[in-house]
């Protein structure tokens, strides 16, 4: 990884380190930090020719060889001072909160706005919406492309920016031309490589963010944060990791509750951590305990199935989705231990 004296290389400077870089059989791949560009090398970055080489051009600060699975995202990465803002909120200043629907019914779309209006009026900074839902059963409802439209006027109706799950490149592209600020990959795409590379590429020079889940099988820590590393070696390092959960379940919860890991995360990168805790423990009346938890365990935000009427709602709502009341009093709670935390 290449460090430079200034915030970025000119154009110049870029041609002449990809030369250099060339000669051995390396190419370079700019990542935009809010600060600072920094340069990951592709290709073996430990030749002592190549880093003497680098390190001897005078715009040139240093060049990191960091022996990691995933040396972007390692927590040792200069890109540990990048700063990740979404909802108006820098990562790891002040506690993130996202909120909405596990579904967004198409032929309901009052259920989504109210939501969404309620709850903005209770401090969410980011509003949620399934338009396309991964869905256990093919009977299920699948989700609607007219969903995207509702979620969208929700974002102008609240001002509000907004997260939706994308499965695939054609969801993709339609979920960035409308403008949805956050891509969700979900869990059981969450080690989906082709996917999570075209999401790397689509989101490069943007300022686009990615909620990426925890798959529910993946077990070794450094396979999830591996995953996230395809995203940002394309360029854009807006990745937040989301435990939600693990298979096998836990008697009684949805899932195994997983926001133990945070720590572990915290230690071994920078990226910042969302927990969602709807589809961790999967019924309204543990989630307020399973994000009080999060936030003790060092989370820096929440992703939260809410809906003011979750016997309305589609997907998951009905079982797992607490009101906007409910979310404000369990935000208060997470600002109580936010703040405990110091
Ligand atoms: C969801 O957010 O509604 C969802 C399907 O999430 P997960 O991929 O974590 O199951
Ligand atoms: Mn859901």
């Amino acid at each position: 990884m290449i460090i430079p004296k200034g915030p970025k290389l000119t154009d110049e400077q870029l041609e002449e380190l990809t030369r250099i870089l060339g000669d051995f059989g390396c190419r370079i791949q700019v990542i935009e930090g809010a600060v600072q560009n920094i340069y990951a090398i592709l290709g073996d970055e430990r030749h002592e020719l190549l880093i003497n080489r680098i390190e001897g051009l005078d715009y040139i600060d240093r060049v990191d060889t960091i022996q990691s699975p995933h040396k972007l995202l390692d927590a040792r990465s200069e890109l540990k001072n990048h700063k990740t803002i979404f909802g108006g909120i820098e990562l790891g200043k002040n506690l993130l909160t996202i909120a909405g629907p596990c579904t967004i019914d198409p032929k309901n779309p009052n259920l989504f706005y109210e939501t969404a209006e309620a709850l903005k009026e209770v401090g969410v900074h980011a509003l949620r919406g399934g338009v396309w839902k991964p869905r256990t059963n093919p009977y299920s409802y699948q989700g609607d492309d007219k969903a995207l439209e509702i979620l969208m006027e929700g974002a102008s109706r609240t001002g509000l920016p907004v997260n939706t799950e994308v499965m695939d490149e054609g969801q993709l592209k339609l979920a960035l031309e409308a403008g949805v600020n956050m891509l969700q990959i979900g869990t059981r795409n969450a080690l989906n490589y082709s996917l999570l590379r075209q999401v790397g590429q689509s989101i490069a020079g943007k300022d686009t963010v990615v909620l990426l889940k925890r798959g529910r099988h993946i077990g070794p820590i450094n396979e999830f944060i591996s995953a996230a590393e395809y995203i940002v070696n394309f360029g854009n390092p807006n990745v937040m990791l989301c435990p939600r959960g693990t298979l096998p379940t836990l008697e009684g919860y949805r899932s195994h509750p997983d926001e133990s890991i945070t720590p572990l995360l915290k230690e071994k990168t920078w990226a910042p951590v969302v927990v969602d805790p709807s589809h961790s423990v999967g019924k309204a009346m543990y989630v307020e305990a399973c994000s009080m938890a999060a936030i003790a365990y060092g989370s820096d935000g929440l992703c939260i199935e809410a809906n003011i009427d979750p016997s309305k709602g589609l997907g998951d709502d009905p079982k797992q989705a607490i009101t906007p009341k409910a979310f404000g009093a369990l935000r208060n709670k997470c600002e109580a231990i936010w703040a405990l935390r110091g």
